[in-house]
């Protein structure tokens, strides 16, 4: 089985993403990590990551591994090099490529075949997985999740960002998202869309997580028509 989260920066979708497989028992994948990680690699062999051509090239050879809560960039440990604002703000550059694109969601449809996985992205429910079992679609004001971010980052002890600096930077992210050809972020036709500015991360999770159980219970009680 299938589920997909997708939405904006900041509206919860990794943490509820993460705590839903949990539950589950499915795997969680991130594929905002492989963005991350072809953005990292670009900036780490200085290859101009705004030509497209060239940011292809680096998302077919770095190879990406996401273990144990962990993050791999050609074997070596990337999980906190590609939390920093300038890869953060790269993820979205490489992710407006099309060949970028293309390589990133043939690797998602391998690592997800034959498994159970709740995958969390911007094109999870429209582009890599349109015939997924349960979609949803998080999103929260833009204010909401900057205070989130913010908090965050805080707590990791990476507070070197003000609340007004984070907004602009979510902002920014929200319209390159949202206004790139290939594969805007936009909820699928048939996604339930959350709204997350005033539930907590256990209110979303229990939300659709109860939304997902009546799937399962709906998929085997009713009579086949094969
Ligand atoms: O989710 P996260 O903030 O880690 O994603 C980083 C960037 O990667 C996003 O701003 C977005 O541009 C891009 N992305 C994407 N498609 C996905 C996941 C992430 O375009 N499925």
């Amino acid at each position: 089985m299938i589920v997909t989260i997708d939405g904006p920066a900041g509206s919860g979708k990794s943490t509820v993403a993460r705590e839903l497989a949990r539950r589950l028992g499915f795997e969680f994948l991130d594929t905002g990590a492989m963005y991350r990680v072809v953005a990292w690699a670009c900036l780490y062999r200085s290859v101009d990551m705004t030509q497209a051509a060239a940011a292809a090239d680096v998302a077919k050879q770095v190879r990406i591994d996401l273990r144990d809560d962990r993050v791999w960039a050609d074997g070596v440990d990337v999980t906190d090099a590609i939390r920093t604002p300038e890869v953060t703000q790269g993820a979205s550059i490489v992710a407006t490529h099309p060949g970028v694109r293309r390589e990133m969601v043939r690797q998602q449809r391998l690592l997800a075949r034959g498994r159970n996985v709740v995958t969390e992205g911007r094109d999870q429910g429209t582009v890599a997985f349109p015939d997924a079992d349960c979609k949803f679609f998080l999103t929260a004001a833009p204010e909401e999740r900057a205070r989130r971010r913010y908090e965050e980052l805080k707590r990791a002890g990476r507070g070197d960002l003000s609340f007004d600096e984070i907004l602009m930077q979510i902002r920014e992210r929200d319209q390159r998202d949202s206004q790139r050809a290939d594969s805007p972020l936009r909820p699928a036709p048939d996604a339930v869309i959350v709204d997350t500015t005033s539930l907590s991360i256990d209110e979303v999770v229990e939300r659709l997580e109860s939304h997902i159980r009546r799937r399962q219970t709906d998929a085997t009680t009713q009579p086949s028509t094969g």
